[in-house]
């Protein structure tokens, strides 16, 4: 059996660390010489790596809130495509799957 609530709290914790990554990132962006951030933009090399991270990090956190609205709609781990249960396991490893494996091939 799914355990919805423990995504659902993972999902969200999730969510959570990923606004301060976009808010620390749109902080860096707007000053770049800030000394916090130093270590964090050599690794970067420059804003279109922040910015392509600040993207992918956007799209994560709308995956994760219509993962959320799924759970709360409670049609949470059905496939879109297919509408068959998608597997626990995929879950896990991507919790915002919308689609079966067999579907996402
Ligand atoms: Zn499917």
């Amino acid at each position: 059996m799914l355990d919805v609530e423990r995504i659902k709290k993972q999902l969200e914790a999730r969510l959570e660390e990923l606004g301060e990554r976009v808010h620390d990132i749109e902080d860096d962006l707007r000053s770049p010489s800030n000394p916090d951030f130093a270590e964090y933009a050599t690794e970067a090399e420059g804003d279109e790596v922040l910015q392509s991270l600040e993207r992918s990090s956007l799209q994560e956190i709308e995956q994760i809130r219509s993962a959320l609205e799924r759970i709360a709609e409670g049609s949470y781990g059905e496939c879109v495509t297919c509408g068959e249960p998608i597997r626990e396991k995929r879950l896990e490893a991507l919790p915002y799957a919308t689609t079966c494996i067999k579907c996402a091939s």
